[in-house]
C-alpha cells in the first residue's frame, strides 16, 4: 500500500540550504520509494492525493495518510566508518596515540571475534545502538572472521537495516591471530558473495537482502602485503562490490606507507585497483594534499569525515572545506572505537566545531555551516548506498521522526528546532525510524 506522511519537513537537496516544509506531505510507494513531496495534498500530485483530498480520511484509494502532527520529518542518519568488531571499546583508551591504542586494545580486542558467541553477544548491541541513534545505513568494518561477519549481516538482514559489511583483510604488521593467507581471506569474502548473489537472483530462498552487501576492506595498506591488496582489488572488479579501507590518517603511516610502496597513500590504492575502480570510501584523508586530492575527485573516491576519531587519536583536522571546494564527495563517520560517540547528530556537531579550529589556525576557508554537516550525514554520505538521504523523488525513504516538544518551549523557526535538536537531542526524541520506506522497529539484543 502506498503511504503518506504529514510532518514537519526537513532536508537538504543542496548543501548550503534546507528545504522545509511546515505541515508537508511526502508520498512514498510500495516499494519504499519517495514518489512526491510538497507543501499540500493537492501539490503532491498523482490520482490517490486528488481521490484522498476528495475522500478525507486516513485511508483512501488505497493509500494509508499517517499525520505526525507538530513533529519533525528528516532524512536518517548514515554513517560511513564505524569498527563493530570495536564496540567493546568505545569511550576507553582515549589517552592512547594512534599505534599503541592498536597494540594494547584493538588487536586484543579484535582477536575475540574468533569466538562466534562473543561476537553474537558484540553485535547484537552494536546493531541495537546504531538503531537506537537513527542511522539506518552503515559502512562498518567487522574482523577477519568469515563466521562473525556473516552473523554481523545476517543481525542488520534481521532488523531490516541497510549496511555494508567488511571482513577485514590483513597480514602483515598485525599479530598472529589476526592475519590471515590472501587464500582463506578470498575463500572467505566468496562465501559471503555466493550468499548476497544468491538472495540478489533468487529472492525467494533470499536469506538477506540487497540491504546487506559485502564490502572489500583491506585494514590499511601496512596491514597487507601487495599480494593481499591485489586479491581484494581483483574481488572488487570480479564481483562489482564497493571497498573501503583508511587515508592519510596520520603523519607517521603517510611516512610508512611510501616506504613500503614506493609511492604516495592514494596512489598505492589506485595501483591495486582499490581507489574507486569500484564504489570507494576511505576513512580519514586528514593528510591528504594536492595529487591525492585531485586522484579522488577524478575516480570518485568517497571521503569519511570522522571528527571524534580525529581528535581522540591526536591525528590533525581534515580539510573538509577544501574536499567540498574541490567536489570531492564527503560523508561522515562515528569511526568507533577511535571515535566514542556513535550518534551522527553529534558527529555533525563535532565536525562544525573541528572545521571552526581548522579556520582558526589556516583562515583561509570559511567553516563548515549546519546545512552542510547536515548534507554530509544525509545525502552526500548516503550517496554511497545508492539514491540515499534525501526526500526528492527517487530516492528510499530513509527518515526519522523527531518529537521535540521538550526542547521546543518557545516560538522556535522549524529551522532552529531542527538546530536544538541536533547540538542538544538524543535518541529520546527519536519516535519513529524508517529504511527503504519500511518503519524498523527496536532490534533484540
Ligand atoms: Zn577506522
Amino acid at each position: 500500500m502506498k503511504k503518506i506522511y504529514k510532518a514537519h519537513i526537513l532536508y537538504t537537496k543542496e548543501k548550503d540550504h534546507f528545504e522545509e516544509l511546515e505541515n508537508g506531505y511526502i508520498a512514498v510507494d510500495a516499494n519504499g520509494r519517495v514518489t512526491g513531496v510538497a507543501a499540500d495534498l493537492a501539490s503532491l500530485g498523482g490520482n490517490a492525493s486528488q481521490c484522498c483530498i476528495e475522500s478525507d480520511a486516513s485511508q483512501c484509494c488505497n493509500t494509508e495518510i499517517i499525520d505526525f502532527g507538530d513533529r519533525l520529518l528528516i532524512p536518517a542518519m548514515n554513517d560511513l566508518h564505524v569498527h563493530a568488531a570495536q564496540y567493546r571499546n568505545q569511550g576507553i583508551a582515549m589517552d592512547l596515540e594512534l599505534l599503541e591504542w592498536l597494540q594494547k586494545y584493538t588487536f586484543p580486542e579484535e582477536m575475540k571475534y574468533a569466538d562466534t558467541a562473543y561476537a553474537a553477544r558484540m553485535y547484537r548491541y552494536f546493531v541495537h545502538d546504531l538503531w537506537r541513534v537513527g542511522t539506518m545505513r552503515v559502512c562498518t568494518f567487522a574482523s577477519i572472521h568469515t563466521e562473525s561477519t556473516r552473523m554481523l549481516m545476517h543481525l542488520f538482514q534481521e532488523a531490516g537495516m541497510g549496511a555494508l559489511v567488511g571482513k577485514v583483510a590483513m597480514n602483515r604488521n598485525c599479530p598472529e591471530g589476526l592475519s590471515e593467507s590472501v587464500e582463506e581471506m578470498v575463500k572467505g569474502y566468496e562465501s559471503l558473495i555466493e550468499e548476497t548473489f544468491q538472495e540478489t537472483f533468487l529472492p525467494s530462498t533470499a536469506s538477506y537482502s540487497p540491504l546487506v552487501r559485502p564490502i572489500i576492506t583491506p585494514r590499511f595498506i601496512p596491514s597487507c602485503t601487495p599480494k593481499m591488496l591485489r586479491a581484494c582489488g581483483e574481488l572488487a572488479a570480479k564481483y562489482q562490490l564497493p571497498v573501503q579501507s583508511h587515508l592519510s590518517e596520520n603523519r607517521d603511516e603517510v611516512a610508512l606507507v611510501q616506504a613500503l610502496e614506493g609511492t604516495w597513500y592514494g596512489d598505492a590504492y589506485n595501483r591495486y585497483g582499490l581507489f574507486g575502480q569500484s564504489p570507494t570510501v576511505m576513512a580519514h584523508c586528514v593528510f591528504t594534499e594536492e595529487e591525492e586530492m585531485e586522484l579522488m575527485k577524478r575516480n570518485d573516491v568517497v571521503a569519511a569525515h570522522c571528527p571524534t576519531s580525529n581528535l581522540n587519536v591526536t591525528t590533525g583536522i581534515a580539510p573538509v572545506r577544501q574536499f567540498l571546494d574541490e567536489g570531492v564527495r564527503v560523508g561522515l563517520g562515528s569511526d568507533i572505537s577511535g571515535g566514542h560517540n556513535l550518534s551522527i547528530f553529534q558527529v555533525m556537531v563535532y565536525a562544525i566545531q573541528l572545521s571552526k579550529e581548522y579556520y582558526q589556525l589556516h583562515h583561509e576557508r570559511p567553516y563548515l555551516t549546519l546545512s552542510e554537516a547536515f548534507w554530509m550525514a544525509t545525502k552526500c554520505g548516503g550517496s554511497f548506498f545508492g539514491k540515499v538521504g534525501s526526500f526528492e523523488p527517487g530516492y528510499e525513504f530513509d527518515a526519522l521522526v523527531i518529537d521535540d516538544s521538550n526542547l521546543n518551549h518557545d516560538n522556535y523557526s522549524l529551522l532552529e528546532r531542527l538546530e536544538r535538536y541536533v547540538y542538544m537531542g538524543d535518541d529520546r526524541q527519536i519516535v519513529h525510524r524508517f529504511c527503504r520506506g519500511k518503519e524498523i522497529l527496536e532490534p533484540k539484543n
